[in-house]
């Protein structure tokens, strides 16, 4: 009985839920942080490196991020050739208790053709798609189970009625999608690929190729061409990009210019549900108008 009672007092001093033993996570972009708090509750204490109003493709590490990466337990990324510029900071952290999760592992890439990286990993925007979402967040759940020295179902747990939530949100915006007449969009940047496939909606083209590299001048005709030619009527932009290239298009052709954001931190959403929704309403909204 005495070595029982001894038992359970070590256990619950070493239960990571207690005072400031929680498992640090560090996230690559806000929306991993989402995920890793909705599945980690009380247990873990997440910081992003990015605050979503920078270029994911571009991103340069601080002092501070490789300080936050050398204190984690856990350091969550998407993969596929997003971040490359994580790699050094990784080296320069020289934590060896770190665990490197590759939230994007497992789920179904769509080629872009080397669009993104030219390591041809696929485009990297996988996040977007809620059924990836659930994918992620389980590689996620599976990462804390590994750094938790007595996880239970805890995660498990979370995992599941988050990943429920996920499902929902999704097949309500499944239904206001098929009942639009036109699903189609033009894409600024290629980061849509799997939001469109997941949802119903069309991607009709993409303006710039590689991330931060503007078309030229007779591409941009040729665009002009097409959006009067097949009657594209919106135009998807981002807020972390230059809005020039846009109103330029928007001023000779009269196309809609709606910004979706793939990143959690600008505008109102604070989850990744939030976020899911909120675009879509936006896009649902911009196809629904009347043509021209
Ligand atoms: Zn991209």
């Amino acid at each position: 009985m005495r070595t029982l009672v001894l038992l359970c007092l070590l256990l619950s001093l070493a239960g990571p839920a207690v005072g400031t033993d929680r498992i640090r996570v560090t996230t690559t972009l806000p929306g991993l942080a989402d995920w890793t708090r909705q599945i980690g509750g009380e247990r873990v204490e997440v910081h992003s490196l990015l605050t979503g109003l920078e270029n994911p493709h571009s991103y340069e590490p601080t002092i501070s991020d490789v300080k936050r990466i050398a204190g984690s337990r856990v350091l969550v990324r998407v993969g596929l050739g997003l971040e490359e510029w994580l790699d050094g900071a990784i080296q320069n952290a020289r934590n060896i208790e770190l665990i490197v999760v590759d939230a994007s592992r497992g789920v179904s890439v769509i080629d872009d053709g080397g669009g993104h990286s030219g390591e041809h990993k696929g485009n990297p925007h996988v996040w977007l798609d809620p059924d990836n979402a659930v994918i992620m967040c389980r590689n996620i759940a599976w990462a804390l189970e590994e750094a938790d020295p007595f996880p239970g179902d805890y995660y498990q747990n979370r995992f599941e009625a988050y990943a429920r939530r996920i499902r929902s949100a999704a097949r309500a915006i499944r239904e206001r999608v098929a009942r639009l007449p036109d699903k189609r969009f033009l894409a600024y940047h290629g980061a849509w690929p799997y939001f469109a496939r997941a949802l119903g909606f069309e991607v009709a083209g993409v303006v710039t190729g590689r991330p931060g590299q503007e078309p030229s001048a007779r591409s941009l005709a040729r665009l002009v061409d097409r959006i009067r030619a097949e009657h594209l009527r919106v135009l998807v932009t981002e807020p972390q990009l230059s809005s020039k290239i846009p109103e330029v298009l928007a001023e000779e052709t009269g196309i809609r210019v709606v910004a979706l954001s793939p990143l959690l931190g600008t505008g109102n959403a604070t989850t990744y549900l939030d976020l899911l929704r909120a675009n879509a309403a936006t896009l649902i909204a911009a196809l629904s108008e009347g043509g021209r």
